[in-house]
């Protein structure tokens, strides 16, 4: 076997994927638990022809720039802003992602989450191990409804209608809000579009799962929250930028929402004297979204098979900027 490729890993991934990057190039790997040191960073890509990397990467254009000779990117991700895509694009690099993999896994967190929330899991767990439970009370940390009552969906796209099915089995009406209403599966799934401000106004339950961008960065903001309803929860399981955090601890604190569980947090990792962790109705889970073995495993499988075909001279089957194959 000719060994052509010099293949920078970020992160050692889950299984045996490895061996896929061995089988097409010399592989460096940075093996500690911790993401990988910038300036280490900067000096291992410098002569690289692949990455393979994480969403704690930065991948911007000054890191691209060191990297001439990088033919591929390949994420263990499905989301991308940590990426500069458009100067990926410019150099010719496809980036690869993890799409569909892990949507009905992160659907399931999701739903979850707004479950535990609504009907206050982490606080009613704390409470037993503290010693509260002293006897049945008819009115100890009574929550919100689920079933029956309205979710709200910011960004319809593969994981927010997973969501949605779940929804239906709950009995919920389900709106939608993103730039491009979805006709088919306005029809396919019963999901009704509203605004973003008339989605707020009235969902009972609101999951967010837009992409992060430049235009969602910071949506739900405190004009946002006064919008929602006094008793609803608000779950954000998409990227923490899209949340306001200080928004959201003083929107918790003053009542404006009755509770919010966060996948992902601004920043991540939140530190342990946030205000949002002190607050008893927010549960904060550290990005685990995805995180079951099995789809672990598929997304490392992915990414490694993303690259596998772009060093071979192939199409990336998983491309988030499938435009650098037009130029
Ligand atoms: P997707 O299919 O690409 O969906 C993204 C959605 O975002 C689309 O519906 C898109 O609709 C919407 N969107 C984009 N810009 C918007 C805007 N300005 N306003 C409102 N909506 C907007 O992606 P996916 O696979 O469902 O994943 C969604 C996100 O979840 C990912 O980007 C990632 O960041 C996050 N994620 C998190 C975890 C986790 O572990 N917590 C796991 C997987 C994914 P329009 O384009 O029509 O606006």
């Amino acid at each position: 076997m000719v060994v052509d490729h010099r293949i920078v890993v970020t992160r050692r991934p889950p299984g045996g994927t490895l061996d896929w990057l061995t089988s097409v190039g010399a592989v460096w790997t940075w093996d500690e638990n911790r993401p990988i040191p910038d300036s280490l960073f900067s000096s291992e890509i410098v002569g690289a022809t692949g990455l393979y990397c994480m969403l704690t990467d930065r991948i911007d254009a000054d890191l691209l720039d060191l990297a001439p000779d990088l033919l591929a990117v390949s994420q263990m991700a499905v989301g991308v802003d940590n990426i500069d895509l458009r100067a990926a694009t410019e150099r010719g690099i496809p980036v690869g992602h993890t799409p569909d993999v892990l949507t009905e896994t992160t659907a399931d967190h999701a739903f979850g989450l707004m479950l535990a929330t609504a009907r206050r899991l982490s606080e009613a767990s704390d409470f037993v191990r503290a010693g509260g439970w002293k006897q049945w009370e008819p009115e100890l940390l009574l929550g919100a409804e689920v079933h029956g009552t309205t979710l709200g969906i910011i960004g319809l796209g593969r994981i927010g209608k997973a969501v949605a099915r779940r929804a239906s089995g709950f009995g919920m009406k389900a709106l939608y809000s993103q730039r491009t209403p979805d006709p088919v599966a306005e029809a396919g799934l019963g999901v009704q579009y509203r605004s973003l401000d008339a989605l707020l106004g009235e969902s009972d339950h609101v999951i967010v799962l837009a992409a992060l961008t430049d235009e969602t960065k910071g949506m739900i903001d405190s004009k946002a929250l006064a919008l929602m309803k006094p008793t609803a929860t608000l779950v954000n399981a998409a990227r923490g930028p899209l949340v306001d955090s200080d928004a959201l601890a003083e929107a918790l604190s003053r009542g404006i929402i009755f509770g919010a569980g966060l996948d992902v947090t601004d920043p991540e990792p939140i530190p342990v004297d946030h205000p949002l962790l002190a607050l008893p109705n927010c549960l904060v889970v550290p990005h685990i979204g995805s995180a079951t073995f099995r789809t672990r495993v598929h997304m490392a499988e992915m990414a490694a098979a993303n690259l596998v075909a772009a060093l071979s001279g192939e199409r990336m089957p998983h491309c988030a900027n499938p435009e650098v194959y037009e130029k």
